[in-house]
């Protein structure tokens, strides 16, 4: 079955352009022109990703992608913001509003395609089964329950949301403001401080049975999810 993606966009042309585009490559196409008439067909028509442009009328993108995360159906669903901004800013609060990628306009039909396929590759564990994965340790996003060699981890709200971004992006350094970002909010303000607080409790309850330390501690870089251990916190 091809997969399916909703075009949110008000302007004709381009939705044009997209659905030629992605029809030429294999996807089926479906559309919306503003963020009321999008909600309805995710619903309706289960796509498989959504290209959501950020100027909408009436309800803005960004909205529109808070709205998609807030309900369970969709908390999952591959969202790409198409944008004519490409500010550092807007970027962020694109991503913290929970899209997956961010593309910006103009930009050329390959490369669209490209990402569109990156973040559905990348969507699919956790669509499929909605559990993530790294060395011994599980989480279960629709039960919200962590294990690790099957014994119960207990976490605090911040640190699942912690550990769940890092066992999204398995191996890769984070630095302390980037994971407030992504974690906390780019709306929010902490202390970068904040963040090691959270990286001890998140380790002392990942490591109660003195298993080998998962969260790397990168000096002066910031921290990830390794199997290479600590060089201790
Ligand atoms: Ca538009």
């Amino acid at each position: 079955m091809k997969p399916l993606v909703l075009i949110v966009e008000d302007e004709a042309a381009l939705v044009t352009m997209l659905r030629y585009n992605l029809e030429k490559e294999g996807f089926a196409v479906c559309e919306a022109s503003d963020g009321e008439e999008a909600l309805v067909q995710i619903a309706e028509r289960k796509p498989d990703v959504v290209l959501l442009d950020w100027m909408l009328p009436l309800v803005s993108g960004i909205e529109v992608c808070r709205q998609i995360r807030r309900s369970p159906s969709s908390r999952t669903l591959p969202i790409i913001m198409l944008t004519a901004r490409g500010e550092e800013g807007d970027r962020v609060r694109g991503l913290n509003s929970g899209a997956d990628d961010y593309v910006v306009k103009p930009f050329s039909p390959s490369e669209l395609i490209a990402r569109l396929r990156a973040v559905m590759r990348r969507a699919k564990p956790a669509s499929a089964e909605e559990v993530l994965r790294f060395a011994d340790l599980a989480m279960d996003l629709a039960a919200h329950r962590v294990t690790r060699n099957g014994k119960p981890v207990h976490l605090g709200p911040t640190e699942f949301r912690l550990l769940r971004f890092l066992m999204q992006h398995p191996g890769r350094v984070f630095s302390r403001e980037q994971l407030l970002d992504q974690v906390w909010g780019h709306d929010v303000y902490v202390e970068p401080r904040t963040v090691d607080v959270h990286i001890r409790r998140l380790r002392k309850a990942l490591n109660e049975n003195e298993t080998a330390d998962l969260v790397r501690t990168v000096r002066s870089a910031g921290y990830s999810l390794d199997l290479a251990g600590a060089d201790a916190a």
